[in-house]
């Protein structure tokens, strides 16, 4: 079975990959590098052995995309190719909808074109908005508050909408939690460019040195020790999440939307001492005011994944941390720095 995976060279995308190739399926990465390393598949094809089609094109131009499913037969999409920065997509908000929207419009055409009808999409967990309680179903209402979170939110209505006007159509939708971790090899890992916005890569570059202190952004949350709580999900059980999605991608009817997270809560502060017991280093952390759009507490019920796709994620916090700070640590400047 022949995957082509948008954004392949990303961070969840070049875990997949590497378990994709691992378990024997032909895989296509198609990626803009807009935000990643291509070096990030020479270590997957490293680490495997094994070789990866990588095609350099951009979702958004029709011809990149139908120059790869003319030559090749490409039975299913894996589709993480995007722009994730919440921030970023507040002050530029077309570039998001352009890349994130118009950039899947273009995909699936191109799909339905050359018969391809099979996509996994990568959705978020930040569709839920604010979620009235936890932890989240994924029948819970649906809204979100920022550019990149109605990129996602439309997407997913305009896959659902591509299926009811062609039932030939096979849609997974996998709204993840809070991807963290790396390879346990520290080969490949998560590379976010400048400051970083999320957590983890931050309490990671703080611990080897590169970051001051971490801001905590507010203490006061209805929470157990009062700092948000997130449902942090390993990279690689994720990555696993979407091989279980392909597997049931064959005999699907419709579209499936599946939470893919771990059902546990952890707050900041929780990561902060995982993180100092498992890399032996002290993280400097100050109290800050809120972040805007902040949430107190998301975490999922990942009752549906391990029902429909016989899935669960399997990673401890301790790995998570653990094998963060072996990709900090081997890789201090992420891809950047190679010979
Ligand atoms: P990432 O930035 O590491 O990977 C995205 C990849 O897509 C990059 O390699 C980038 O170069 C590529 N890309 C972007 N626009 C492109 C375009 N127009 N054409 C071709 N390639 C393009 O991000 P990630 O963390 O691996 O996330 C993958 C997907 O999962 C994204 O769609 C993201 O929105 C979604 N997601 C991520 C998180 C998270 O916290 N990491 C959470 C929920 C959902
Ligand atoms: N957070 C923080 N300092 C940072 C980055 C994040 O205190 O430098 C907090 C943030 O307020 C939230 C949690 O860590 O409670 C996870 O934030 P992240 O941006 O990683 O994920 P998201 O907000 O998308 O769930």
């Amino acid at each position: 079975m022949t995957v082509l995976v948008t954004g392949g060279a990303g961070y969840i995308g070049s875990h997949t990959t590497l378990l994709l190739l691992e378990s024997g399926y032909e895989v296509i990465v198609f990626d803009s590098f807009c935000n990643a390393s291509p070096e990030s598949i020479r270590r997957v094809e490293k680490l495997t052995g094994k070789n990866v089609n990588l095609i350099e094109g951009d979702i958004r131009k029709r011809d990149d995309l139908k120059k790869v499913f003319s030559v090749h037969k490409v039975d299913a999409v894996i589709h993480f190719a995007g722009l994730k920065a919440v921030g970023e997509s507040v002050e530029q908000p077309l570039r998001y909808y352009e890349n994130n929207v118009c950039g899947t419009v273009q995909l699936c055409e191109v799909m339905a074109e050359h018969g391809c009808k099979s996509i996994v999409f990568s959705s978020s967990a930040t569709v839920y908005g604010d979620p009235h309680t936890t932890p989240i179903k994924e029948d819970f209402p649906l809204y979100a508050t920022n550019p990149y979170g109605r990129s996602k939110l439309m997407v997913e209505e305009m896959l659902r909408d591509v299926y009811v006007s062609d039932s030939e159509w096979k849609v997974v939708l996998l709204r993840y939690f809070n991807p963290v971790g790396a390879h346990e090899s520290g080969q490949i890992g998560e590379d976010p460019s400048g400051i970083p916005n999320n957590l983890m890569p931050f309490i990671a570059q703080t611990a080897v040195g590169k970051r001051e202190k971490l801001s905590i952004f507010g203490d006061d949350y209805d929470t157990h020790d009062g700092t948000g709580v997130r449902d942090y999900i390993h990279v690689v059980d994720l990555a696993e999440g979407h091989l279980k999605a392909l597997e049931k991608i064959a005999s699907l009817n419709g579209v499936l939307t599946v939470n893919l997270g771990t059902g546990q809560g952890y707050s900041v502060l929780d990561m902060v001492s995982a993180f100092e017991k498992a890399s032996g280093k002290k993280v400097p952390y100050e109290i800050a005011p809120r972040r805007s759009g902040d949430i107190a507490k998301c975490y999922a019920d990942p009752g549906y994944a391990r029902e429909v796709l016989g899935w669960e994620a399997k990673k401890s916090i301790n790995e998570m941390c653990e094998d963060t700070w072996r990709w900090q640590r081997k890789n201090p400047n992420g891809y950047t720095e190679i010979s």
